[in-house]
C-alpha cells in the first residue's frame, strides 16, 4: 500500500506479529520515503452467512453494525481494544463454523451475548437489555439474577 503521508510505494515492515488470538497479522511499517511509521492489520477475508431477518427478508451480515453495538455496549468499560477485537474475532468464526450458507439474526445475537458475557457483565446486560428489548424492570431484573447465579 502507499504510504498515507507521503503517497510513496515503497514501506519497510518492521515489526510483525500475531494479534487477535492468532487471527490478525499487525505489522509496522516505515516509509523509505518520508521515514514515518505506521500500522496496518491483516486478516483474512471470509464469506460470511447471509442473515435472515425476523420478518423472513434476508440481508448481508453487517459486520461494521455488530462493531457499531459492540462498542456501545463496551463503552468506559474496563475493557481493552485487543480483548474486544478476539471477542469479535470469535464471534465471527463461529458464525462461519456454522457452515450454513444463511443464519437468522437471533443465532448471531446470541453469539454476541455469549461473547460479551465473557468479556464483561455490564456489556452484556447493556447489549441485552437493548437487544432483548425488556419490557419492564422485573425482567431486566430476572436477566442480572440470571447472570449471578450463574457465576
Ligand atoms: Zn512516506
Amino acid at each position: 500500500m502507499y504510504c498515507p503521508f507521503c503517497a510513496h510505494t515503497d514501506t519497510k515492515v518492521i515489526d510483525s506479529r500475531l494479534v487477535a488470538d492468532g487471527s490478525q497479522v499487525r505489522r509496522r511499517r516505515e516509509c523509505l520515503s518520508c521515514g514515518e511509521r505506521y500500522t496496518t492489520f491483516e486478516s483474512a477475508e471470509l464469506v460470511m452467512p447471509k442473515i435472515i431477518k425476523s420478518d423472513g427478508t434476508r440481508e448481508p451480515f453487517d459486520e461494521l453494525k455488530m462493531r457499531t453495538g459492540l462498542a456501545k455496549a463496551v463503552e468506559k468499560r474496563p475493557v481493552s481494544v485487543e480483548d474486544l477485537e478476539a471477542a469479535i474475532n470469535k464471534i465471527l468464526s463461529n458464525l462461519r463454523a456454522l457452515g450454513e450458507r444463511e443464519v437468522s439474526a437471533s443465532v448471531v445475537g446470541e453469539e454476541i451475548m455469549k461473547a460479551l458475557r465473557a468479556l464483561d457483565d455490564v456489556a452484556y446486560v447493556r447489549f441485552a437489555s437493548v437487544y432483548r428489548r425488556f419490557q419492564d424492570v422485573q425482567a431486566f431484573r430476572e436477566e442480572i439474577d440470571k447472570l449471578q447465579s450463574d457465576k
